[in-house]
């Protein structure tokens, strides 16, 4: 039986019980109070924790795995194995100051107090730049202390950028940049490592299969080596004639990014009727 950690209640909750669930493990999102269950159809237990607290928890063994931001593993300084970046939950950890005040790099931050929930990471960034400033650690709300006297600059989490805005706060450095990743443990038994695999198997089909759409068209049959060149799929591409006289119907996989460059190229060559469908699963 394999423990993963996630967030009982955060930006990541969601996201990661979606994820599970896409993956074909069923498990009923946390009530008030309820801070582990079983999966129905896959040897799991869920435990339901603050995020702060994950990277410990699988660090001491309370659990196996989690879902956790590489931010706060960097803040918690645990040496945990990172299993696969998850693709949500981005953020970047930046330093920000007043918008009047002047700035002309990181010589400017010497001397500045600076508000953080972040210390440990702000710290390391300091030392590696050679700048002393004075770090002063609150939990929340970090955005308002220049505002009220309590700070000259701050160092948090930024995503779009308008909390900073409204703040009358301006981004000078970014430090970090994070996602949500799968870490475990670094010494898993056998039988663990087993499960663990299969669940990133399963995550990794789940990430695959959101790249990449199926694509259907027509095209006259003079044109198909070159259609079939631009969607290699994932051998190569299936070739069924049609009714139609010279013409044959094409089916493939093409990559999210590739998709608006190459529809143009197929066009030119003379396809039709192009149908894209969404994948939900796929392996390799
Ligand atoms: P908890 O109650 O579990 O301690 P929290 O308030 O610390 O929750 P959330 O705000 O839910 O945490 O954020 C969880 C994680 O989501 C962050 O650590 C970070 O990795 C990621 N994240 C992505 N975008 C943002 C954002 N705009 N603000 C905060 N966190 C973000
Ligand atoms: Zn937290």
């Amino acid at each position: 039986m394999l423990t993963l950690a996630l967030q009982k209640k955060g930006r990541l909750s969601d996201t990661s019980l979606r994820l599970l669930q896409d993956c074909g493990i069923k498990i009923s999102a946390p009530r008030n109070g309820t801070l582990r269950a079983r999966a129905v159809n896959f040897p799991m237990e869920v435990l339901f924790l603050r995020d702060d607290d994950i990277p410990e928890c699988i660090a001491d063994g309370a659990a196996d795995c989690g879902i956790v931001g590489e931010n706060v593993i960097a803040e918690k300084k645990k040496r945990l194995s990172v299993e696969l970046p998850l693709g949500f939950g981005r953020c970047r950890l930046s330093i920000a100051l007043p918008r009047e005040k002047n700035y002309e790099g990181r010589a400017s931050l010497s001397g500045l107090r600076i508000a953080t929930s972040y210390p440990v990471i702000l710290q390391d960034f300091l030392e590696r730049h050679n700048i002393s400033a004075a770090i002063h650690e609150i939990s929340g709300s970090v955005e308002i202390s220049p505002g009220i006297g309590l700070a000259d600059a701050i160092f948090d989490i930024v995503s779009t950028g308008s909390t900073l805005l409204s703040n009358g706060l301006r981004e000078v450095e970014q430090v970090m940049t994070s996602q949500a990743v799968l870490a475990a443990q670094l010494q898993l038994s056998a039988d663990k490592r087993e499960k663990l695999n299969q669940l990133l198997f399963r995550i990794k089909a789940v990430q695959r299969a959101a790249n990449n759409k199926y694509i259907l068209l027509n095209a006259p049959n003079t044109a198909l080596e070159d259609v079939a060149r631009l969607l290699p799929g994932m051998n190569s591409p299936s070739v069924v004639p049609l009714a139609r006289e010279g013409w044959s119907s094409l089916h493939s996989v093409i990559n999210e990014d590739d998709f608006w460059e190459n529809i143009d190229k197929l066009k030119k060559l003379g396809a039709e009727g192009i149908l894209i469908i969404p994948i939900e699963k796929m392996i390799l």
